[in-house]
């Protein structure tokens, strides 16, 4: 083939760098139920930037902004330890309210979330913060305040709602700060264990369907826990029967499903093939027919959609962006378009970039006191 002929599409990263840059300002219509949790948003954005190597393309005085913001979201004062709050859509309208009303029963009422700690401490590790100003104590005892006498974690204390997004979101706090001293390790990971499907699969909770996402939470909280734990580690015997079953998630289109018998979606790309290369089975799907599939999901107006045809969102885009990540396609060198798959690699167990996840490291467990 003559030089300079394409035969692969290629990633459309102006326009996904730039749909990510807009969703940060102004959310589509169809997005707003996202503002909501616009933590999770923010981390979505900025992770796409992060991967796609741009965010030196954001102005400095933009980035102090968001860190600012950011730390306005730390709540310190809840009886049952400090985080994060999802956003500014439950907080007073004024300083001199927050000044009245951020007594500890009030601030009960407006408690820190284990999942946008989580995503908080990311996005503060991309914007290169220096975590300074981060409670550390206050977070392990808010873990610890999550946890219920079965092993697993609620969003937020005294909830009655669990599953196991919330235990790998607390396993990847505790895995940042270095410190596993709030929770039961044990207890958490004999849950994980109890939600293991006949099939190899890992659902919500015990006796739920073996689903990717899911499978992906339960492999990496499995892989985070210090060594101490590794006698959780899957067997032989169940490393290939859970592989076996994510393999089968690949769909004739090259995308992932999430469950048994589903059409593909770009996000369990990602949840499914990740879930892959923890168990150290990544070489044995075709990983440049998903690339193909994502390349399909791409939007003409930037990012990238849970399907070909429909609108991107910057969730979908995100995690395509983090498949791929994991997995560039297998391109000849001299493929016109092989330059504009090059993204950086993904820290798999913490799902960042992995500069990102070392700054984090770094910069998060701070002095001992
Ligand atoms: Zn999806």
């Amino acid at each position: 083939m003559p030089p300079d002929v394409p035969s692969f599409p290629a990633l459309l990263r102006p326009g996904h760098i730039a749909s990510s840059r807009r969703c940060l300002t102004a959310l589509p219509a169809s997005q707003t139920e996202m503002d909501a949790s616009r933590l999770g948003l923010v981390y979505y954005c900025f992770g796409s930037i992060d991967l796609l190597c741009a965010m030196e393309e954001i102005p400095d005085s933009n980035k102090e902004a968001w860190r600012e913001w950011i730390w306005e979201q730390q709540q310190t004062k809840s009886e049952t330890g400090s985080g994060f709050r999802t956003g500014t859509f439950m907080t007073p309208a004024t300083p001199e309210q927050t000044e009245a009303e951020q007594t500890p029963s009030y601030a009960n009422y407006d408690s820190p979330h284990i999942i946008m700690t989580y995503v908080a401490l990311l996005i503060l590790a991309m914007l290169r913060d220096d975590f300074s100003r981060l409670d550390r104590r206050g977070i392990v005892k808010f873990l610890g305040s999550c946890q219920r006498p079965d092993g697993s974690f609620t969003t937020v204390p005294r909830d009655a709602e669990q599953d196991l997004r919330t235990l790998y979101c607390a396993f990847a706090i505790c895995s940042l700060l270095d410190d596993w001293s709030g929770i039961d390790v044990e207890r958490a990971l004999t849950f994980v264990e109890s939600c293991r499907t006949y099939e190899g699969g890992y659902g919500q909770s015990s006796f739920c369907e073996g689903h990717g996402g899911i499978t992906y939470i339960a492999l990496a909280s499995i892989y985070l826990a210090p060594p101490e734990y590794s006698k959780h580690h899957l067997t032989p015997a169940q490393k290939a029967e859970t592989t076996r079953w994510l393999l089968n998630l690949q769909h004739e289109s090259g995308g992932f499903c999430g469950r048994t018998n589903k059409e593909a979606d770009a996000c369990y790309c990602f949840w499914s093939s990740a879930a892959l290369k923890i168990l150290g089975a990544g070489n044995l799907f075709d990983s440049t027919r998903m690339a193909e599939y994502l390349a399909s999901c791409q939007f003409k107006f930037g990012g990238i959609a849970k399907v070909p045809g429909e609108t991107s969102d910057p969730y979908h885009t995100y995690l395509s962006l983090a498949a791929l990540a994991l997995y560039p396609p297998d391109l000849d060198e001299s493929d016109a378009n092989a330059a504009t798959w090059k993204l950086d690699p993904l820290d798999v167990l913490i799902n960042a970039r992995e500069s990102t996840a070392a700054w984090a490291r770094q910069y998060i467990p701070g002095p001992r006191s």
